[in-house]
């Protein structure tokens, strides 16, 4: 088999490994971008929101080409359907998420990453149990061919096999996934702001949510997200038709889209011997909304610090990259275990438990501000609303990263 040698071989074209392959090559190493799909950032799978600027610009320039709307607060209808609304100027965007990550692939490519579509990665290489490389398949052609690598990135995303390859994550178990099914609506009425919409209960989205992302010129991605342990044996696009039919009947369906979004506990982990993995294939999704794109950028600037260190330090034992892990766990991934928390206790309540729990969060000073969503407030503010599930709360804190189960209903 022909084999080609880098530095760095990185899995996955998007955010995460878009980003990594950037800061790595601009350090002046040989880095490869193996991007399976023939186009990068197609077809999309998301529902394009994003934070604030300040948060967003420390990666990207966000110019026109790359922005559909700005968000100015959101909206939370709760299981009967009463509305609350949040006004909150320029809280975040709602982004074009092909140009997005095409636009990153570029800064990559820019920096000197040898950047390359329709190309899989089959295999992890390993020498003495440490990864070495990795196998490709070129899916034009069929060719496959080795590339030897001093560290190997998996950015491979939801469906990333590279983690389970490496050892350091086995698959994901349905009650750590919300799926999700969603469409572009033309035509569609939308209230004032522009605003972003967030329909909760079982009636829409059993166990997640369903949301209302304006596009601009009447345009929305409208969706849902659920866990599909508590689907009552229906699928996403069945909830999606109910949740259109009730919110936009006359909206004209433009584009359907449906897939997996991580909601998974972090990973105790992050590297091993000549690997890492960073953004959604490390479970750096954010665990209540499933939101990940700012997440995969922040994993990938720890992640291209470790590997730098590593490369300069001409090992890429485990010993060398742990600073990452360290990094992310001390940072995001403590934000995200509270999330992850929160995200337990909330979306396994009742209609009717839900329904108290949001009015009372959404009195509590500070749970939704500028600079976005307070999880521990949020985990207070619901414990305040129903004290007994404080021993809900203490058993999955006691119960550490072993439980990432759905958990039950409290009905
Ligand atoms: C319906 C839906 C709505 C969402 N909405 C939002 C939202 O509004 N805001 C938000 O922040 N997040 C949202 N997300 C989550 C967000 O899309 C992800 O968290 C984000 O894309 C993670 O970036 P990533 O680079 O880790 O992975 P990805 O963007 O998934 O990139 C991984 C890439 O790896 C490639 N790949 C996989 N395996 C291989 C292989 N073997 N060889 C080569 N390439 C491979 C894939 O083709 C893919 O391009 C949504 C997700 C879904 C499903």
């Amino acid at each position: 088999m022909e084999a080609e040698r880098c530095d760095v071989a990185v899995i996955g074209g998007g955010p995460a490994g878009s980003r990594t392959a950037t800061l790595i090559a601009r350090a002046g190493y040989r880095v490869l971008l193996l991007e399976k799909r023939e186009r990068i950032g197609y077809p999309v799978r998301c529902a394009e929101a994003i934070g604030p600027r300040h948060d967003v610009e420390r990666y990207l320039r966000l110019d026109a080409s790359i922005l559909s709307s700005p968000v100015n607060g959101f909206l939370v209808r709760t299981p009967r359907g009463e509305t609350i609304r949040t006004d909150i100027d320029a809280i975040g965007f709602i982004v074009d998420r092909e140009a997005f990550d095409r636009r990153l692939a570029e800064t990559a490519a820019e920096a000197g990453a040898d950047v390359r579509c329709g190309q899989q990665a089959i295999s992890l290489l390993k020498t003495g149990g440490a990864v070495t490389g990795l196998t490709v398949r070129d899916l034009a052609t069929g060719r496959e061919y080795r590339v030897d690598a001093k560290i190997v990135v998996g950015a491979d995303g939801v469906e990333g096999l590279s983690p389970r390859w490496a050892g350091i994550a086995g698959s994901l178990r349905p009650g750590e996934i919300f799926t999700c099914a969603q469409e572009l609506i033309g035509g569609i009425d939308l209230p004032p702001g522009p605003i972003i919409e967030f329909h909760l209960g079982s009636r829409f989205a059993p166990g997640g949510y369903a949301w209302v992302f304006p596009k601009g010129n009447g345009e929305a991605n409208v969706g849902v997200g659920l866990n599909p342990l508590r689907a009552g044996g229906r699928t996403a696009c069945d909830y999606l038709d109910a949740f259109i039919a009730d919110r936009c009947p006359d909206g004209k369906r433009r584009r359907l889209v449906a897939g997996g979004c991580s909601v998974a506990r972090g990973l105790r982990a992050l590297a091993t011997d000549g690997y890492l993995v960073v953004g959604e294939a490390a479970h750096q999704n954010n665990p209540f909304s499933g939101g990940g794109i700012i997440n995969a950028l922040e994993g990938a600037d720890m992640a291209a610090a470790a590997i730098g260190g590593a490369l300069e330090s001409g090992t890429a034992s485990v010993k060398s990259l742990v600073s990452y892990t360290r990094a992310w766990n001390g940072s995001v991934g403590k934000t995200n275990e509270a999330f992850f928390l929160a995200a337990r206790v909330f979306f396994n309540l009742s209609d009717g438990e839900m329904e108290r729990v949001i009015r009372r969060v959404s009195r509590v000073p500070g749970v939704f501000d500028p600079g976005g969503v307070k999880p521990v407030r949020m985990i207070l503010a619901i414990v305040f609303a129903y004290p007994r599930l404080l021993s809900r709360v203490l058993r999955l804190m006691i119960g550490g990263r072993e439980d990432t189960s759905a958990g039950g209903g409290t009905s």
